[in-house]
This record gives C-alpha cells, sequence and structure tokens, in this order.
C-alpha cells in the first residue's frame, strides 16, 4: 500500500535532515512528555527477556533501543536501524554508553537483515513515514524468526469525538511550537498531515494479517492518540 504523501521526492528525509538535532526536545515539548509513558507500554507489552534479539526499525534517537537494554541487560545485542545519518549520529551520542548497539542505515521497506533472525521488531513512530506499507511490514515479516513478535507504536485515530475535537486543535499548534522550538513550522506540518492521512487500527490489523501475521491485536492509549499493534510470526 503505497503512501502519497511519503511518496513526494526527498520530503521525509529532509523533514528529518531539519529536525534530527532537536528532535528529542522536541517530542517533550509536543507530547508534554507522554511519549515516554508510550514507549515504556511498548517495551512492557515485549516483556523483554535475556538472550532475545531485537531490530528496531526507524529507530531515530534510539529511544526504544535504550530502553530495551534498560530492561533486559546493557549486554544484549540490539540492533537499530534508520534511513536518516542525523538522527543515527544522535543515537550514537545518546547510547555512547552501551556497547552492543549496531547501528544500519537503510528503511523499513528494504532491510540489509537476513531471513528469520530476531525474536523481536519494533517500530515506533515510524511506519507512518513509510513509502509503502505492505513492503515495510512484509520485510518485518521476513526478518523475525518463526515465534518472533512484531510490534508497532503509531499515532491513531481518537476514539472520543470531545477529545478528537481538543486533539485536532491542539495539532494546529504544534507547527507554532516547531517555529518556536527547532525554528522550523514545515516539519511539524508533515507531521499533522501524515497523522490525519494515515490508516486506523483495524485497516493496520488487516494489512499485518494480509501479511501473514497473526494473533494480530492492538491497544489504544491516550484514547487512541496512539496505539500499539501486536502480530506474531508462527
Ligand atoms: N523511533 C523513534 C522514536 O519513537 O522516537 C523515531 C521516530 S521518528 C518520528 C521517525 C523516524 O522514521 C525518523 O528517524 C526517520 O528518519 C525514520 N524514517 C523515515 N522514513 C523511513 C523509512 N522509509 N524506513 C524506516 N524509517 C524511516
Amino acid at each position: 500500500m503505497q503512501q502519497h504523501l511519503q511518496n513526494k521526492k526527498g520530503l521525509v528525509q529532509s523533514v528529518f535532515d531539519q529536525v534530527y538535532n532537536k528532535y528529542d526536545l522536541m517530542n517533550d515539548f509536543m507530547s508534554l512528555g507522554v511519549h515516554r509513558f508510550w514507549k515504556k507500554s511498548l517495551i512492557n507489552m515485549m516483556k523483554p527477556s535475556l538472550n532475545k534479539k531485537l531490530v528496531d526499525v526507524a529507530c531515530g534517537t534510539g529511544d526504544i533501543g535504550k530502553l530495551y537494554l534498560d530492561n533486559t541487560s546493557k549486554n544484549e545485542k540490539i540492533t537499530c536501524i534508520d534511513p536518516n545519518e542525523g538522527m543515527i549520529n544522535q543515537g550514537k551520542q545518546k547510547l555512547s554508553n552501551y556497547n552492543n548497539i549496531e547501528w544500519i542505515i537503510s528503511s523499513a521497506e528494504k532491510l540489509p537483515l537476513p531471513d528469520n533472525t530476531f525474536d523481536f521488531y519494533t517500530i515506533s513512530f515510524g511506519l507512518r513515514n513509510t513509502k509503502n506499507l505492505d513492503k515495510a511490514i512484509s520485510e518485518a515479516y521476513r526478518v523475525l524468526k518463526p515465534g518472533g513478535r512484531y510490534l508497532c507504536l503509531e499515532f491513531s485515530k481518537i476514539q472520543n469525538s470531545n477529545l478528537d475535537f481538543i486533539y485536532r486543535n491542539y495539532s494546529k499548534l504544534i507547527p507554532i511550537i516547531g517555529q518556536f522550538v527547532v525554528g522550523e513550522k514545515e516539519p511539524y506540518e508533515y507531521l499533522i498531515k501524515s497523522i490525519e492521512q494515515f490508516i486506523n487500527q483495524e485497516e493496520l490489523i488487516e494489512l499485518m494479517e494480509n501479511n501473514n501475521f497473526k494473533k494480530c491485536s492492538y491497544r489504544n492509549f491516550s484514547g487512541g492518540i496512539v496505539s500499539i499493534h501486536s502480530g506474531w510470526k508462527f
């Protein structure tokens, strides 16, 4: 499934090229810190244990990898992948005390990884940025081991009309906050558009099932502002 906005030449890359050095700060501003709770919830759902291999795709500055290592052992070996070098470099700096991270510059639609390798595949606020959702999900399936689990944290559709109204109005402020904090508003206009145009919870379940994942389910957080989808490779 092609995504129209994300296929505009160079758009997504330039969005993250403009924000990578203030990405973490802006995340805290925009979500009032709640993104930390959502990411922790992803790790809690995963229940990581020792000797399980994780690949975190669209890793950005490495938040999920960091949480995973903090909840297992700093010696676990994990793989973090992102097409944007600026984001990866921020992650390398932030996680410089963690030795066992392999950083790879690549996109979710074509992972330079062997089949049947990982116990967990995570993608946090990344699927929405891919050019082709089916390709990204089928690559996740390919690199997971049989018995491996797919977990996707992403903006979703709000279930309550009052909250939806408040959120839509708050969204209009985000480019203004972006201008103030990062000095750029265009990346945040992209963010709002990409959230509006993204598929809903049930449509994502359907795509996961079409790509062979089993026992697919999701949990909404903050009224559906985000959801975490889970599926298994059997
Ligand atoms: N996972 C991190 C987090 O939760 O904070 C970063 C999320 S950030 C909103 C989205 C990331 O997706 C960026 O680092 C961007 O470079 C990356 N990205 C953009 N297009 C991608 C693609 N086709 N495949 C994988 N990652 C992509």
